[in-house]
């Protein structure tokens, strides 16, 4: 007999089913159970009195790691379905948002890059931004980051697939916007802060600009008139070529993060784009189209990863320019996924080898893999509500959204 936790004996027989759960979430998580992952977590319910009960319990772990390690995944997986790991404490819902009232109608947005398909990590953002619209009768927007051709051009069969993910996930869609059909809206902004006097058009090589900025230095094109300003934005529209002129936002050159100060805002790109063609060769950058796009939809929380916190402070500097108010936002950690298709290009490479059928292989990350794997929408619902909105990286446990499809009742997972 041995002691646990709490002083009360503990029979071999329960330290057997202790690390036989610890062993098959182990094995799931990283292909092969470890007898000293399992030890240690078994000795987080359970404490040894004394050598002799040490000894027995690396036996007893021993033996079931053994077993463990015979079972097939799908043995596994079903295995796990029947455990509670009670680490993690379950959530019914999201947290209110302490600064809304009952009566604040939350419009959120979900803004894919068209330029590939959605993955889990995607449909965490787009779930927990559809699920507050609704906990607070808001609308759920869907905007297509459509505005880079060169590095990252839209796949445009990846509009309706995105939107056909999102449907499946059970999303509330209210509107669907494109930015590549916005760019009129786009101008209009960057004339008002040129002739403002808060944008400037600025000619410097990159080389030379990249120096300034990483000392603090402002270039000559930031004392420019607005007119003078204003002639160079009508040539960024028809002459500048790639990298001879972009247009930025006039921040603060010694702010302590040099890539806030003077920021981006558009730049020529002679790429044609799929669907407006050869109509534009001044694009909008992330950070100003999106600020301007939210403004303009008012919508009032953005849910985001966390690698744009910066962006948030960059864009500060633009809605107070615009005289607009910036929405709240929440920051999530990302939701990734172990193994070797967790990349996109990785994705894209095993495609064109024809190692995967398509973009919606079951063995791929993305929505429609899942979809066509029977996992049921609910499930992974259930699975980014229910690990609700902290600021750390994980990574999907395959176990607990086979074990809530499962109680679900979905097929094949
Ligand atoms: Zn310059």
């Amino acid at each position: 007999m041995l002691n646990s936790g709490s002083g009360d004996t503990i029979s071999e027989d329960r330290i057997e089913k202790i690390a036989r759960k610890y062993a098959v979430k182990n094995a799931l998580d990283y292909g092969k159970a470890k007898i000293g992952n399992v030890i240690n977590k078994l000795f987080s319910e359970v404490r040894p009195s004394g050598e002799t009960g040490a000894e027995k319990i690396r036996e007893i772990v021993e033996e079931v790691v053994s077993e463990v390690n015979s079972l097939s995944r799908e043995e596994l997986e079903r295995e796990a379905a029947n455990y509670v790991y009670a680490e993690r404490e379950e959530r019914t819902g999201l947290p209110k948002l302490d600064w809304a009232t009952e009566s604040t109608k939350i419009n959120t947005r979900f803004a894919p890059n068209p330029s590939g398909f959605l993955h889990i990590g995607h449909a965490k953002v787009a779930i927990l931004c559809d699920e507050y619209s609704k906990m607070y009768s808001g609308s759920f927007f869907v905007r297509f980051e459509d505005t880079d051709p060169k590095t990252k051009p839209p796949i445009p069969e990846a509009y309706k697939a995105i939107i056909d993910d999102l449907n499946w996930l059970e999303c509330g869609i209210s509107g669907i916007f494109r930015q590549s059909e916005r760019m009129e809206l786009y101008y209009r902004y960057a004339k008002e802060l040129i002739h403002d006097g808060h944008a400037y058009v600025c000619t410097c090589i990159p080389e030379v600009m990249k120096r300034n900025r990483a000392d603090g230095r402002e270039c000559a094109c930031r004392t420019n008139s607005p007119a003078a300003n204003m002639e160079m934005w009508e040539r960024m529209l028809s002459s500048y070529k790639e990298g001879e002129a972009v247009l930025r936002l006039k921040t603060d050159m010694e702010h302590p993060n040099p890539s806030v100060r003077d920021w981006i805002m558009m730049r020529v790109i002679e790429a044609e784009h799929p669907i407006t063609k050869g109509k534009y060769r001044a694009w909008p950058l992330y950070n100003f189209a999106s600020a301007i796009d939210d403004h303009e939809m008012e919508i009032n929380l953005v849910i985001r990863g966390i690698e744009h916190e910066v962006n948030g402070v960059k864009q500060a500097y633009l809605y107070s320019a615009i005289g607009a108010k910036q929405p709240h936002t929440i920051e999530v950690g990302v939701l990734k996924v172990k193994g070797t298709l967790s990349h996109k290009s990785d994705i894209i490479k095993a495609i064109k080898s024809g190692e995967l059928s398509g973009w919606d292989d079951p063995r791929t990350p993305t929505v429609a893999g899942f979809r066509n794997k029977g996992v049921p929408p609910k499930a992974i619902r259930d699975y980014v509500i229910g690990s609700g909105i902290g600021k750390n990286p994980s990574y999907l446990d395959m176990a607990k959204l086979s074990a809530l499809g499962r109680k679900i009742g979905g097929t094949g997972v």
